[in-house]
């Protein structure tokens, strides 16, 4: 059932510009700067409300182009199938795949020259890196016209919560790469007329930061909130503790964090629109997303083939995410393992879309580190724009053991050196600021959790991490 307690949109301002933008200059833009967008756009929308068999067998030839793509111009994975004794011609159905070895996020660091496809210009790919939620930095690379698709992928799920090219949208958001730095705190034109962002930044955020941040968010009004989902709860906690009950959203699209038990139902009663949990990441973007009816999370299952693959350590029907990009030719990821448990729900949405969904997602917690000032460092920011950049550093762990002393724990790669310390210290020194002492030290090995999990946090003040999202 939908629930009642959506935000009327008397709440909202009234705005004829956004009109306009969705007309007039997003379509613009987008052809110039995306060219595919719009093609793929106008596919995916169609996709989602195809017969389950027509679905499947679109995800089937996407699979089978792809892995001859892989075979005939990725050495790695040429090498990978032939150790395996297969070709791609072996792999004709869903469960054929699972022939093929898992990729993980290992093979991506030791085998990334071998991982890019030998027929991709340069000009036609883009590098991109990750911190992961694993704590293990990756690069990668990704089309061009991928990113267009991402994009038109992303536009289909946010317009599940309502969202339209041209609305206003707050953005809590944690990492500086997505959002770009020191924003100035009044939108610029394009911001106005194009892309129509608020954003805080959570990686570090402050009391003053916030209430400026309310400020704008009373001129704007706008309907949308995009947030990491732990960033959104601060704000929402900021809010209540300052008595502010003014600031309302229609929609929270939140992702990238884990939302615990009862934080939901706090974010809808603050803000007073719903909650659309989303599951995405920065090598494949959007993964899964909620609709309107909060069933489980969509599975973008035209762009990507999701698989859960069970493990005896894990409750029946959980398993391994493992993904596989379907149309990122200039590194293809298959079988990935992204490092989450997630379960495969095998009940029909009623909203009628074909995609099929996602149970809670297990294991996905960022945390902050906590400053003597009590500002809070999002980890998922530090690992994203910090240490993701540096090749040399194989995995990282955070532990504050009190107010003023953090450890810095690194696996480390090739090439770790005194030099890749001071660079570590150099950049993270901004974030963390003069009070506290840090020590880096490296190690061999850093143990995952007993849900299998790795933290790349953790706190002297922590409690045990749950590892469920409420949904
Ligand atoms: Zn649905």
């Amino acid at each position: 059932m939908i629930a009642t307690t959506q935000a009327t949109p008397s709440q909202f301002k009234s705005d004829p510009t956004a009109g306009f933008v969705r007309k007039v200059i997003h379509p613009l833009w987008a052809k110039r700067t995306h060219p595919a967008y719009a093609r793929y756009l106008r596919e995916f929308e169609r996709n989602q409300y195809l017969h389950p068999d027509e679905l499947r067998d679109l995800q089937m030839r996407r699979l089978r182009q792809q892995l001859v793509h892989a075979y005939r111009y990725v050495p790695f994975y040429r090498l990978r199938m032939a150790e395996a004794g297969l070709t791609p011609l072996d792999i004709q159905t869903h469960e054929d795949l699972r022939l093929l070895p898992i990729l993980t996020k290992r093979d991506i660091q030791d085998h990334q020259d071998v991982l890019i496809a030998s027929n991709v210009p340069m000009s036609k790919r883009e590098r991109n890196q990750t911190g992961g939620s694993t704590g293990s930095p990756l690069q990668f690379y990704v089309d061009r016209e991928r990113f267009d698709s991402r994009m038109a992928s992303t536009a289909r799920h946010d317009s599940w919560a309502g969202w339209r090219p041209g609305d206003w949208t707050a953005w809590l958001w944690g990492s500086l790469l997505d959002t770009g730095e020191n924003l100035p705190a009044t939108p610029p034109w394009r911001q106005k007329f194009l892309y129509r962002k608020l954003i805080l930044n959570t990686a570090s955020v402050t009391e003053e930061g916030m209430l400026q941040y309310i400020n704008l968010l009373r001129r704007y009004r706008p309907k949308y909130m995009v947030a990491y989902a732990q960033g959104a709860v601060l704000f929402a906690d900021f809010c209540r503790d300052q008595g502010i009950d003014d600031i309302r959203f229609e929609s929270m699209i939140l992702s990238a964090e884990m939302l615990l038990p009862g934080q939901r139902d706090m974010l809808e009663e603050t803000f007073g629109g719903k909650v659309f949990n989303r599951y995405g990441c920065r090598e494949v973007s959007v993964i899964a997303s909620e609709c309107e009816y909060h069933t489980g999370l969509h599975v973008n299952a035209d762009a990507l083939l999701v698989e859960v693959e069970p493990s005896p350590n894990l409750p029946p029907g959980m398993g391994r995410v493992l993904i596989t990009d379907l149309l990122n030719r200039s590194m293809p990821l298959i079988r990935y393992e992204i490092g989450d448990m997630a379960s495969l729900e095998l009940t029909q949405c009623p909203c009628g879309r074909s995609l099929p969904l996602l149970g809670p997602i297990e294991g996905r917690l960022t945390d902050f580190l906590k400053l003597p000032s009590q500002k809070l460092v999002s980890g998922v920011a530090l690992l994203t724009f910090v240490v993701a950049h540096l090749r040399e550093v194989r995995q990282v762990q955070f532990i504050q053991r009190d107010p003023t002393h953090v450890t810095l724990k690194v696996v480390a790669g090739l090439g770790y050196g005194a030099h890749t310390e001071q660079e570590l210290r150099q950049r993270l020194r901004p974030y963390l600021g003069e009070q506290i002492d840090l020590t880096i030290a490296t190690t061999d090995h850093i143990a995952a959790e007993p849900s299998g999990k790795y933290r790349y946090v953790k706190r002297w003040d922590d409690n045990v991490a749950p590892t469920r999202v409420a949904n």
